[in-house]
């Protein structure tokens, strides 16, 4: 009896949300297990004096992956959540005082690229050939079935060689386009995914095709308005969260996890257990009483893993008309700061941004003539530099502050009711990511598709990841296509 079957999922992240959802859709009792206060993970919320802040994502890609959810569990998901499109997709800006509106009109497009560099306007169009081409490869056909044995990737190879997939998203962008801005233009995606651009396999390029083809979507209520929907959507379907719940441990018994153990002593049993927790913690703390997870957590060890973000969460009492949505700040470098992000010891004297104004969609999230804002700077993570953060973090935030107000937002500090900051410690203390990755994994080729830790575990049968570190990877697109693989398998286990 399918009814019968039990299913524990720790962490409630975009990845583990849509996994209990699909779970539970399917008759599986779920439990939803998450250590904070509020669901949503890396999508958290604050609020603050009136001001409503989304910690993480706030760019929607790939809608139709999430009303797949809803329509999994036979829901319209207009009556959950309401997503609003964002037009231009992101301001890019440049300190030299240009700029450029990434929009989804092929003639505004051509235009402003033809401003740049007239040859740009025919390798653009190339450059979103090959982008479409990997998209259908790659996201369509790829992005939500699990890669668990080497002839699975085998499979995938002729495509990958014949995309070329061991270039660069810098080096594929670089073969179509000539002008510098233009490059980053066109290849800065891939950071938002956690990827370097100069690392990161050109099948990375698909992010630009997934936006022109679905465009990009902001909740009505914020992110979290999106988070509060599924939460909605798994409760009425009869799924179960406990929050203030952090698993200390995976119980074993016979080579299969019988259940989790929270910190607080209880133990929830389980026919099958799915994490959506950091893989690394997953494998080594809860995991690190037996033998798997001492070996999995020592070959993880020796992995590369993304960068850190360092976040300021702000609150204006005035609103910045001259913002879009999304801004991206380009500072004076480009591949050196990137080096630097993903390789230095240290934090680099400069930075480029990323501005959130989201009011210029939803002035819900702050109060009348008010501007709710986040800015962040990929920053290394602690592996690589060990900073002090209760010291450097308010520091970087004056410098940033400063800049912001010096080239986008006159007056700002004067302005400020109210600001916070989530540094890269926070990363590692609040969602027990490894180094402080903001990001798990990095997406480089050899680390992807089957080379990621699996969807489910080789070696516990019953033991499942969701989320960022296993196939395909990190983004919400990302993480929901993974929740798809991993309920595929556990609903087959199900089925057996
Ligand atoms: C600042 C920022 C901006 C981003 N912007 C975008 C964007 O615009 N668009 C986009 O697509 N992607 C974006 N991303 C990436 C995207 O947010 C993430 O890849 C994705 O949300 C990760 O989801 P996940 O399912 O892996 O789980 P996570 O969000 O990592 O959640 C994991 C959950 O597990 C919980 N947990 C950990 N340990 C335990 C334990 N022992 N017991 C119980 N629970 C535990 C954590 O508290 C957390 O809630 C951004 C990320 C960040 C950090």
């Amino acid at each position: 009896m399918t009814t019968t079957r039990r299913a524990v999922v720790i962490g409630a992240g975009f990845g583990g949300l849509a996994l209990a959802i699909r779970l539970q859709a399917a008759g599986v009792r779920t439990t939803l297990v998450e250590k904070r206060d509020k669901p949503g993970g890396r999508a958290y919320v604050y609020e603050d004096h009136g001001f409503k802040f989304d910690a993480g994502p706030t760019v929607i890609t790939d809608p139709s992956a999430i009303e797949a959810l809803f329509d999994t569990a036979g829901r319209r998901m207009a009556d959950y959540v309401t997503l609003l499109p964002v037009s231009p997709f992101y301001r890019l800006c440049w300190e030299d005082g240009s700029s450029f509106d990434y929009v989804n009109d092929q003639d505004a497009l051509d235009r402003q690229i033809h401003a740049r560099n007239p040859a740009d306007v025919d390798g653009y169009r190339r450059f979103l050939a090959y982008s479409k081409a990997v998209f259908a490869e790659g996201y369509l056909k790829l992005g939500a079935v699990p890669f668990l044995s080497f002839r699975d990737m085998m499979r995938a190879g002729p495509q990958l060689a014949r995309l070329q997939a061991w270039r660069s998203v810098y080096g594929m962008v670089s073969r179509f386009v000539q002008d510098e801005h233009l490059r980053q233009a066109f290849s800065f995606h891939s950071l938002l995914v956690g990827g370097n651009p100069f690392a990161t396999s050109s099948i990375y390029t698909l992010i630009h095709a997934l936006e022109r083809q679905w465009g990009v979507w902001f909740p009505r209520g914020g992110t979290g308005a999106l988070v509060a929907g599924m939460v909605r959507l798994f409760e009425d379907l009869g799924g179960t969260v406990m929050l203030n719940a952090p698993v200390a441990r995976i119980e074993m018994a016979d080579g299969r996890t019988t259940g989790v153990r929270l910190a607080q002593g209880q133990t929830i049993e389980a026919d099958m257990v799915a994490s959506n927790a950091d893989v690394m913690h997953t494998y080594d703390a809860l995991l690190g009483h037996h033998p798997r997870g001492v070996a999995q957590s020592n070959a993880l060890r020796g992995k590369r893993f993304s960068n850190s973000l360092f976040v300021i969460h702000f609150g204006l009492r005035r609103r910045h008309t001259q913002l879009q949505h999304h801004t991206v700040c380009f500072g004076p470098r480009y591949r050196g700061l990137i080096d630097d992000i993903f390789k230095s010891e240290t934090l680099a004297d400069d930075f480029s941004l990323y501005l959130h104004a989201p009011c210029v969609t939803d002035p819900s999230l702050a109060p009348p003539d008010c501007g709710s804002h986040y800015v962040l700077a990929p920053v290394p993570h602690l592996g690589n530099a060990p900073l002090d953060w209760s010291v450097e973090g308010p520091r970087y935030r004056d410098r940033i502050l400063a800049y912001l107000e010096a080239r986008y937002m006159p007056n700002l500090r004067a302005d400020l009711v109210t600001s916070r900051i989530f540094t890269p410690a926070d990363f590692r203390d609040e969602l027990n990511a490894h180094v402080g990755s903001a990001f798990s994994l990095e997406p480089v080729l050899t680390q992807s598709a089957w080379f990621r830790p699996h969807n489910r575990d080789a070696a516990v049968p019953n033991l499942y990841l969701v989320g960022a570190g296993t196939h395909p990877g990190a983004g919400v697109p990302g993480v929901i296509g993974s929740a798809r693989a991993t309920a595929g398998l556990m609903l087959a286990e199900t089925h057996a």
